[in-house]
């Protein structure tokens, strides 16, 4: 996968993205998709990722491009 993104000026994958949102590792992560939201803290856009924390668990995962902004919807 190579779908590469650029978060708070950083390039991520999908991996490091999803690692990013879960402080912490992953085993497996989606392509990165763009998510229909405007991060509540800057306005800034919000990207998202589905991703697997672990063997049972499928968790989306969403993170602003241009602050520190993260939320999944295991949250909600
Ligand atoms: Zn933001």
């Amino acid at each position: 996968m190579s779908d590469n993104r650029v978060v708070q000026g950083r390039m991520v994958t999908p991996v490091t993205l999803a690692e990013l949102v879960e402080d912490g590792d992953v085993m497996d992560a989606e392509a990165i998709e763009d998510a229909d939201r405007d991060c509540p803290d800057c306005g800034g856009d919000v990207i998202s990722v589905g991703y697997m924390p672990s063997v049972t668990e499928f968790v989306t995962g969403y993170k602003c491009q241009d602050c520190d902004w993260a939320t999944t919807d295991r949250d909600d």
